[in-house]
């Protein structure tokens, strides 16, 4: 993988076709990094397509751009015929083709150059032509404005632009809580605030653009489907089909419902396992020294960052909180 700064020379040799893609069932970071990126290379003349692996959550459709997206998974044939033209696809928030699920043999088909921008642990640089890999940046957003400012566009950030970067910004950062919320982070901000973007607004689409069933699903799954292990410091919340039916629960409803136990003094790895139709989803978080990037891919065929991962297990639900509770025992001295 060639350094990402050898493709700035070439954004201005004239209009390419671009295709921008990210990570399946995007979060605000992975759609947020797409379309302040796919902003920008239009301003700049190129011929840009955001294409999404799967759906995703209604919260995000406020976006700019974001009804242009095409859904990989629901519009395949025009999604394939898209990607056989693009010159270059930009790879944003995710490092392994596995992670573009069903796009993940066409990615790795297509001849075209490749550049990957990301902040996820071990990178599969061999896959791409370019990119920069950097686990120490908040958020893939936050790389898309430094490529944005590196290749000397900055003055392509309008409002739309900023308005998707900070969604990004906030959503992997916990709203400035984590770590890595540098001081570069906010010195980002008070630049993207300029063009006069509503960042109350951004908040209010995210995270107050919900059903009365969500809510009430989260009540039920902290009352009834949450466990907790005193012992290893850990909580685990597993949720049923049958939850998910009887609640009416889509995509992006059960986001965020990971941190509730990391509010419980003393723990310090919540973990959540959902029960969808095509595998049982992970999601793991911690707090200080535990690294969930490692247990994912030892135990749950996933992977992330060191406090906040997923993964997934064929394996049916019960059997898979087995290997859960088995496997924190490996860790217990981990988890003290
Ligand atoms: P979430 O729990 O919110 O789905 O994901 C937490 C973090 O782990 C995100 O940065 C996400 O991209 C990453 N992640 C989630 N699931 C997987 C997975 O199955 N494999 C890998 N490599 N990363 C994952
Ligand atoms: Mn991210």
């Amino acid at each position: 993988m060639k350094p990402i700064a050898e493709i700035f020379p070439l954004l201005k040799t004239g209009p390419k076709q671009v295709v921008i893609t990210t990570h399946q069932k995007p979060d605000p970071d992975a759609m947020g990094s797409s379309l302040g990126l796919y902003h920008c290379l239009t301003a700049l003349g190129h011929s840009v397509t955001v294409i999404s692996p799967t759906n995703w959550a209604s919260f995000l459709n406020w976006m700019p751009g974001c009804e242009k997206v095409v859904d990989f998974d629901y519009k395949r044939p025009e999604a394939e015929a898209i990607l056989q033209k693009a010159e270059w696809i930009f790879c944003l928030d995710f490092n392994t083709p596995s992670r573009a699920k069903n796009m993940a043999p066409v990615i790795q088909g297509l001849s075209c150059v490749k550049i990957l921008i990301d902040h996820h642990q071990q990178p599969e640089e061999s896959a791409f032509t370019y990119g920069i890999s950097n686990t120490a940046k908040s958020s893939t957003s936050e790389m898309v404005y430094d490529f944005i400012t590196d290749s000397g566009n900055s003055d392509t950030i309008n409002e739309a632009i900023a308005a998707c970067l900070y969604a990004g910004v906030i959503g992997d950062t916990g709203s400035f809580r984590f770590p890595a919320a540098t001081g570069s982070v906010h010195a980002m901000v008070a630049q993207l605030k300029k063009t006069g973007f509503n960042h109350t607004q951004v908040h209010e689409n995210i995270y107050d653009n919900f059903l009365e069933n969500r809510l009430r699903f989260i009540g039920m799954a902290l009352l009834h489907r949450m466990e907790i292990m005193y012992e290893y410091n850990t909580a685990l919340i597993a949720i049923s089909k049958n939850d998910l039916l009887k609640f009416d629960i889509k995509t992006g409803d059960t986001e965020g419902l990971v941190n509730y136990p990391l509010t419980i003094q003393g723990i310090k790895l919540a973990a959540i396992v959902i029960d969808r139709d095509e595998e049982r989803k992970w999601s793991f978080r911690s707090k200080g020294e535990f690294d969930t990037n490692t247990f994912a891919r030892t135990y749950f065929n996933g992977g992330g960052h060191y406090n906040a991962s997923g993964g997934k297990s064929s394996d049916p639900l019960e059997k898979t909180i087995q290997k859960f509770k088995q496997s924190i025992k490996e860790n217990a001295s981990l988890l003290q």
